[in-house]
């Protein structure tokens, strides 16, 4: 059923729309949002709703996620079609669309306080992108202190996005549930993406080594695969055969801290990670898996 969610623009209506929310016991689900929403983020309202009864889906562009020379500047804005989105999946209460202002009162140069992500930062994309996940921990906290959600549902196409914030919502004692939900592909097997609305069509095409090595990582490690230099050099030979993909990292890490590791074990939970550029596109797939359990050799069995 068609429901255009209400629009709020301010902290203030909005931390005020939640109380009134809460105090008649209603349970309430997050889904924080850059906006130019797709299929991927509905997904995610989608699950939001199965979890609680009042939906918000925020949208900000936050600045300090964005390094000097990143695409802040260009990123897609489209508030009015992201409403009308909203409004056809029919499962959002509010449209959270904070100003820079609201969400930095004193401006940004004034801000003092972080959330402090730098343990999980020397890994994947941290070691490309600095500062960017402080940026986002910092923002997604302060969406929580608005918000107040019993729920925060997330993606794990941005997997160490999704560690980070786990991490951060134990380790700070937050009041809320983090919830990640798989990655929502297109029918080509690229993962849908803000960012997608750059590509032209020669560089979708190119895009597609991503998901195709992504996919083959899987693969190795469903099928017993253990010897993570194996696995990644696979995963790089496809995208190397890409011209038109200029890889930045393609690797299998640990689920949890993501650190690096020689040998799988047996149910270890992994995630397989590429980031790369296809021309002045910066695009990230992932997978998480779990290392299948250590299955008798026929050998064996024969003595
Ligand atoms: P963004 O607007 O890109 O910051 O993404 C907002 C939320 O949507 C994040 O939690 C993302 O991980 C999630 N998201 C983005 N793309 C996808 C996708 N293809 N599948 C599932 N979740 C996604």
């Amino acid at each position: 059923m068609e429901q255009k969610p209400t629009i709020i623009t301010s902290a203030g209506a909005m931390t005020a729309a939640v109380n009134s929310a809460r105090t008649v016991g209603k349970r309430i689900a997050l889904v924080p949002t850059m906006g130019a929403l797709h299929d991927g983020h509905l997904r995610l309202v989608g699950e939001a709703a199965r979890l609680a009864d009042t939906v918000i889906v925020s949208v900000f562009v936050n600045p300090t996620q964005f390094a000097p020379g990143e695409d802040y500047d260009r990123y897609p804005r489209a508030i009015n079609a992201d409403r009308s989105l909203l409004a056809k999946e029919g499962s959002a209460a509010f449209l959270f669309t904070p100003s820079i202002e609201d969400m930095y009162p004193d401006g940004i140069e004034r801000q003092r306080t972080w959330v402090d992500t730098s343990e999980l930062d020397g890994a994947l994309c941290g070691r490309f992108r600095p500062r960017h996940f402080r940026g986002v921990a910092t923002i997604v906290a302060k969406l929580f202190n608005i918000c107040l959600p019993d729920y925060a549902v997330f993606g794990l196409k941005d997997a160490q996005q999704f560690v980070i914030l786990r991490r951060m919502v134990a380790d700070l004692a937050f009041r809320v549930t983090p919830v990640g939900v798989p990655t929502v592909r297109d029918h080509d097997g690229l993962a849908l993406s803000s960012r997608n609305a750059y590509l032209s069509r020669e560089e979708r095409t190119a895009a597609l080594a991503i998901p195709r090595a992504i996919k083959r990582a899987e693969n190795l490690i469903r099928t017993g695969s253990r010897q993570v230099a194996e696995i990644e050099t696979e995963m790089r030979e496809i995208l190397s055969g890409e011209p038109g993909v200029v890889m930045q990292y393609a690797e299998v890490v640990t689920a949890d801290d993501l650190s690096r590791v020689e040998t799988l074990e047996p149910g270890q939970d992994v995630l397989a990670a590429i980031a790369g550029h296809v021309g002045k596109t910066r695009l990230i797939d992932s997978v998480f898996l779990t290392a299948p359990p250590n299955r008798p050799h026929s050998s064996r069995r024969q003595q």
